[in-house]
């Protein structure tokens, strides 16, 4: 569900890398839990999506209404946030922390995937519920 063109993405194999040079250890897209997360790090009671900022209504300079079918893409992707809200809720209540890491955090080669990273890893060892990433 990733929506930044499919599954291992390369931005996502980059942050999937740093994490287990980090000594971090996950699943990838578990179809148990709500919303098949990218990343789950059981370990940490934690889930991390990457998701794509126009597919997942990020209001940020990569999400724009399209000017073709506009009430077929706002019907299309208001659903698709509605379902992320009730995934984050499902999640939630069921004791799962998580991170949401945005394309317009990682996307292009000027990105430091690093600092991303270093996000990721502090909000692992914290107790926070849920951890935004974005531009
Ligand atoms: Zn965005």
């Amino acid at each position: 569900m990733s929506g930044i063109g499919g599954k291992n993405t390369r931005p996502e194999l980059l942050i999937r890398g740093q994490l287990h040079r980090r000594g971090f250890r996950f699943r990838l897209h578990d179809a148990k839990l709500a919303g098949r997360p990218d990343i789950v790090l059981k370990k940490y009671q934690a889930v991390i999506f990457i998701h794509g900022c126009f597919w997942h209504r990020h209001e940020c300079y990569l999400f724009k209404w399209p000017k073709t079918r506009p009430e077929f893409w706002k019907k299309k992707i208001n659903a698709n946030y509605q379902r992320d809200q009730k995934i984050l809720d499902a999640l939630d209540k069921s004791g799962w922390r998580v991170c949401i890491v945005w394309e317009c955090a990682i996307k292009g080669a000027k990105k430091d995937i690093a600092s991303v990273v270093d996000k990721l890893a502090g909000w692992l060892i914290s107790s926070d519920r849920l951890l935004e990433i974005g531009e």
